[in-house]
């Protein structure tokens, strides 16, 4: 004889802190930040609930529950500090005033 234990842990949404708080992470849409508890259930009934340390941002459109806490996207690839010669095409530094390799004003 089996025994198949019906439960799981579930995280649900207790209380919101501060409405349109963040911004979705997976479809973009504002994003409240809320507090939220975890629900251990055993045959689809509540057993056990106890809060999360810490509040997180629950998207109403798509119904994600996702930490505040995330690391910040990267931030976009620095913009290159040389550029290049108008004239010659090549590369140069850009407080130079004239071009090391062709002699022209930039
Ligand atoms: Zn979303
Ligand atoms: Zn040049």
């Amino acid at each position: 004889m089996f025994f198949f234990f019906v439960g799981g842990v579930n995280q649900q949404v207790s209380r919101v802190l501060k409405s349109g708080a963040g911004r979705c992470i997976n479809c973009g849409s504002t994003a409240d930040l809320v507090e939220y508890e975890k629900v251990l259930k055993a045959f689809f009934v509540p057993v056990w609930k106890w809060p999360a340390k810490e509040p997180a941002l629950f998207c109403n459109n798509c119904n994600l529950l996702f930490p505040s806490s995330l690391p910040p996207p990267p931030p976009p690839p620095l913009v290159s500090d040389v550029s290049k010669c108008r004239f010659c095409d090549r590369l140069v530094e850009p407080d130079f005033s004239f071009c090391p390799y062709c002699g022209s004003a930039l």
